[in-house]
Parts: structure tokens; sequence; C-alpha cells
């Protein structure tokens, strides 16, 4: 680009900004499997195990808000949507590093909550602190963490392998992060007219959860390894589903087909987004923060998942050219516009 040029980032978006950025970069290391552009890189220094490394950055203002997040859960938070990239590798995480920017505004007591949350992350998912940084910011806290997970070769679940005729899985359900952040946002602007207002959260406990203290799905994991079922493609769902299902078509040179009513919605997201007049399924579709695992499976390993409680099918994967489609309830059939969640866009 010439000195003269200048692009806005929003023009670009985050997915082409990061391809711009690094897709000009060769490998010069055989131990580098895998670099840029799935949910984790992949290296591997002798045979048999390889090593997945995956990093994310939480950003005050941008990523959470210290009016209603707690620091212990964001703590707890900012290594989860780490693991979640790990497992979404098909990979078991076992160590983190985490670096934080920081302000004189916090004292050594919030980072101790911080650090309380960052703990019991370690502690349930079986991982060790390795090291980090520190350093000063001269506004808000950032918090950077790099989690590294192994797995053998041949387990390794990249974004590019799915196949037409697989069937498409999500667990859990989606779209409560968003709605629960909505619920925050009402809150926090009802505080801020009347402080001293007690928010009302009572009744939404379960979405607020969801955005506030997710879970990285190492059951699916496990559940998936116990039953012998390597998926032909996987995805954590950081962005929503139109997103992830994009990145899916998009390396694995397919097509794909959801249906609206099978996509798994919990009941208070459901009623909590009509009560927005927000569509439910446009939460679940292009919301974001839900860090369930999102795969493909061939219809026979589909046919074992039947009745299991984590995942729900939700449609199949077509030829490419088909595009991203989903069967609505009314029975018309839709390309999905994959929006994702672009902070890019909400910092314009
Ligand atoms: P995820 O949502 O799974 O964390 P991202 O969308 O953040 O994935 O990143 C997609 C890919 O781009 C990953 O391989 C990530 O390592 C890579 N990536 C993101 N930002 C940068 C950057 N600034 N420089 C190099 N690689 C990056
Ligand atoms: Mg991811």
């Amino acid at each position: 680009m010439s000195d003269q040029e200048r692009t806005e980032l929003n023009q670009l978006g985050e997915f082409a900004l990061i391809e711009t950025l690094t897709g000009t970069f060769g490998m010069e290391n055989p131990s580098t499997k895998r670099a840029v552009g799935d949910d984790a890189a992949v290296i591997q220094y002798e045979e048999g195990k390889q090593t997945v490394i995956s990093t994310d950055m939480l950003v005050e203002g941008v990523h959470f808000d210290m009016v209603y997040t707690p620091l212990k859960h964001l703590g707890y938070k900012a290594v989860m949507v780490n693991l979640s990239d790990i497992y979404a590798m098909n990979a078991c995480p076992k160590q983190i590093t985490v670096s934080i920017a920081v302000s004189n505004r916090f004292s050594y007591q919030a980072l101790e909550e911080l650090y309380t949350g960052i703990r019991l992350a370690c502690e349930t998912y079986g991982v060790d602190l390795i090291g980090g940084d520190t350093t000063s910011s001269l506004s808000g806290l950032v918090i950077s963490i790099t989690a590294v997970g192994e797995a053998n070769a041949e387990e390794i679940v990249y974004r590019s392998g799915a196949k037409p005729g697989d069937k498409i899985f999500v667990s859990g359900d989606l779209g409560g992060a968003y709605v629960g952040l909505t619920v925050l946002e009402r809150e926090k602007e009802v505080y801020m007219a009347a402080p001293g207002a007690q928010p009302e959260l009572k009744d939404h406990q379960y979405i607020v959860g969801r955005l506030l203290k997710p879970e990285a799905r190492r059951d699916v994991y496990e559940l998936l390894g116990e039953m012998g079922i390597k998926p032909s493609s996987m995805i954590d769902i950081s962005d929503g589903l139109s997103s992830e299902l994009m990145h899916i078509c998009k390396h694995s040179e397919v097509g794909v087909i959801i249906d609206e009513e099978k996509v798994p919605i919990s009941e208070q997201t459901y009623d909590q987004a009509l009560d927005f007049s927000i569509d439910p399924i446009n939460c679940a579709l292009n919301g974001g923060e839900d860090y369930e695992l999102l795969f493909t499976v061939s219809p026979e390993q589909a046919e074992q998942l039947k009745g299991s409680p984590f995942v729900t099918e939700i449609g199949k994967v077509t030829a490419e050219g088909e595009g991203i489609k989903i069967n609505t309830k009314g029975g018309n059939t839709h390309e999905l516009q994959a929006q994702g969640w672009n902070h890019m866009d909400d910092e314009a």
C-alpha cells in the first residue's frame, strides 16, 4: 500500500483484515503444521503428538463492561474462550499463559479477584498456568490468554473436512449470551438513569450466566472421544452460527442447509428475545459468545449421536455452490447472511 492510500478497518472486516495481513507469510518450518485460519495453530516437533495453540484477547469496553462484569467471572471466561478453541480442534488443553495490561484504576484486590477466576478455570479443566506478561495501560483492562493443548496427529479436527451428505450438529443451545448481554445493557441504562435502582436479573439468570460464565465444552470433546467419533470438521461458536457455518463452508468447499426449527434455543432465550422484539433465530445465527461446538459427522456417526443430551442435529452439508441456507419454520428456504459479530463495526 502506498503512503497516500488509507483503507478504513471497517471496510475490510475482521476476517478479511487477518487474511490480508497474514496471507503473504510463508512457512519456514516443517514443524508448523497449520498456521493462521483455524481455531488454533498446530505444530509438531516429533512423531506422534501434535501441539495446538490459540490466543484470544478481551478488551474492556469492547468485550466486557466493568459495570456488570465481576472480575472473577471475567478471569474464568477469559480462560474458557481459549479452551473452547482447543476443544474445537478435538484436542485437550494443558497449559495457558496470561498477559494483562492494567491501569491504576484497578487495585491489587481487583486483580486478585481476576486471578481467582483464572485459578478456578485452571483447576476445573486441569490446565496449568505457565507464564504471561504484565504491563500498564492508560485506560482499561486488557487480558490476552494463550492456550496450548495436545492431541494425536490423526485426532485433530480442522474446519476443512466437511463432506456433502455429512450431518451438522451443535452442542448446548444458542443465542443465550446475546440476549443476556441485551438484558444487562438494559439494566445498565436503567441504573445510569437512576443510580441505586436494583437490577432485575432474577428471571434472567440462565441467559446472563451464558454471557458472564460460559463453560468450554470439554464434555462434548470427551463424549466424542468415548464414542470413537472424529468429526469431519469442527469450530467453536464465538461469533454466531451463521459466521461459523460460513467458515466451515469456505474451508471445506461445501454448502450447508440447516432447519430453523432444529436450532436449539433455550426457553429463557426465546421468551426474552421476543420481549425485546428480536426474532430468537437471529440471536442464534448472529449473536455471539455462545462457546458451543459446531461440527459435522458422517450419517452413520449421526445415528450414533441420536438421543445424546449434549448435541442436536441441525442440518446437513451440501455441495459447494449451494450456499448457506436455512429452511424456515414457515416452510421457505433462505440464503443466510453470515454477519457474525464484528467488534470492529461496534467500535467504528
Ligand atoms: P477464533 O474466533 O476461533 O478465536 P479468530 O477469528 O480470532 O478465531 O482468528 C482466525 C484465525 O486468524 C486464527 O488462526 C488466528 O490465530 C488468526 N489471527 C487472528 N488475528 C491475527 C493476527 N493479528 N495476526 C496473525 N494471525 C491472526
Ligand atoms: Mg474459534
